[in-house]
């Protein structure tokens, strides 16, 4: 596999798929978070540092069709500044317009193609009527499938090379993320700094952690979590677990657990999750206590009981001192440390403690060397939210991406280029 590191691309035309899918305020259309765009410069400046020039792609939301509100446009002004360069627009990725200025990209130049999901064929899923049947949807998905395979063809003709760098839709089978790879040789694809950054974060954790290894699983719900959870019995010391997730595993046991979130359909699961940690050697640490609401809300009345004691009429919608001093103890004493998920309703300050100390302590035991990553959607937000993200190793970008590729799921954007 190519390496970008090793590669010069001195006089070479590269079409990379960047992940420049940002918040845009609602009113002004004005990019709300520059993270993402920050995320793909050392991809696009090591290929016009070295004298290449480069054609990005990405999508931006979730059109219908072309609609101008999920336009790239507002991107461009953002990664000019980045860059401090000019950045040129074709203003449909398909179009004449993007053929020509793709042609004439000279060497130092930046292309930026319009969103490649105006184009239904871009992910490949149909857009059909309820009333649909089997035989239509089956028909509207080759069709659209054929489609997918035309786009990925047109793409790559603009270029010599293909840079996928886009890890967030490493996890998605669509036309610029992994079916563009098919028409590149072998020796013409590689992934960007970004995605190795990524990859080279997560196998870290799997494949080679310094011991001992905690995993800290919070959220809401244990069903979203059942595989991650499952694959990473096979590979930690300990797994701490939080949030609305821990009182299925509560009430599992017997606990009585009020009008907490419980998903009463998984309660066996958890059972056996529980069973399956104790014979695999493996600490599953749930919380002792809990802070309790009477409604869902920031201004309910609040009283802290057992984790098993949540009184009727009442709610857990947070870990207490004795499960945050218990958690410290733990990742203190760790070298290698995951967390997914909130503790408790960290979005309302009155719950919001057990996820602010947790990152505290994820944070502190950093700053003694050990590594830690941090991933999924409410944790990153979390621990930006709380001004952290700098003070633990790594801080993934991609939610679901992240996840699949930690429950060990094969993702087609990675795939595409490492062939396994
Ligand atoms: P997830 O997307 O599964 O990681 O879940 C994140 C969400 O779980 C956040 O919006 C939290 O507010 C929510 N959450 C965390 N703890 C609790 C709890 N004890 N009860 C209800 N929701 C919770």
């Amino acid at each position: 596999m190519k390496m970008i590191q090793d590669f010069n691309f001195k006089g070479i035309k590269a079409i990379v798929r960047v992940d420049f899918n940002v918040p845009l305020d609602k009113k002004t259309f004005t990019v709300t978070d520059d993270t993402r765009i920050r995320g793909a410069l050392p991809t696009i400046n090591k290929i016009i540092n070295d004298g290449g020039c480069c054609i990005l792609m990405s999508h931006l939301g979730r059109p219908e069709g072309r609609q101008e509100k999920y336009s790239l446009k507002p991107v461009l002004p953002v990664l000019e500044k980045l860059l401090g360069k000019k950045v040129l627009f074709a203003d449909d990725c398909l179009g004449e317009s993007a053929v020509k200025m793709s042609a004439a990209l000279k060497p130092g130049e930046v292309l930026l193609l319009e969103n490649v999901r105006f184009y239904p064929e871009e992910e490949g899923k149909p857009v059909l009527p309820d009333t649909a049947t089997d035989e239509e949807k089956k028909a509207a998905k080759a069709e659209l499938k054929a489609k997918q395979k035309e786009l990925a063809k047109k793409l790559a003709t603009y270029a010599e090379i293909y840079v996928n760098d886009a890890f967030g839709t490493a996890h998605r089978a669509h036309g610029t993320t992994a079916v563009i790879a098919d028409y590149f040789p072998k020796d013409k694809i590689m992934f960007g700094f970004l995605i190795n950054s990524e990859l080279a974060a997560m196998d870290k954790v799997l494949h080679n952690p310094q011991r001992p290894f905690t995993a800290i699983m919070g959220g809401a719900k244990v069903s979203d979590k059942i595989l991650l959870i499952e694959n990473l019995l096979n590979r930690v010391d300990n797994i701490i677990i939080g949030g609305g997730m821990t009182y299925t595993f509560v009430k599992a046991m017997g606990g009585k657990i009020g009008n907490s979130l419980c998903e009463g359909d998984k309660l066996e699961l958890a059972m056996n999750l529980i069973n399956k940690a104790k014979e695999k050697g493996v600490k599953l640490i749930l919380p002792v206590d809990s802070l309790n609401g009477d409604k869902f809300d920031n201004e309910a009345n609040t009283g802290i009981t057992a984790v098993d004691a949540v009184p009727d009429g009442w709610m857990g919608l947070d870990i207490a001192e004795k499960s945050i001093k218990l958690f410290d103890e733990v990742i203190n004493n760790s070298k290698t440390i995951l967390w997914n998920g909130p503790m408790g309703v960290f979005e309302m300050e009155k719950f919001s403690k057990g996820t602010t100390s947790l990152a505290r302590s994820i944070a502190a035991a950093t700053s003694k060397g050990a590594y830690s990553l941090i991933g999924g959607g409410d944790s990153v937000a979390a621990i930006n939210k709380f001004g952290l993200a700098d003070k633990v190793s790594y801080v993934s970008t991609g939610g679901g991406a992240m996840l699949e590729y930690m429950e060990g799921k094969k993702l087609p954007g990675i795939t595409a280029i490492r062939g396994e």
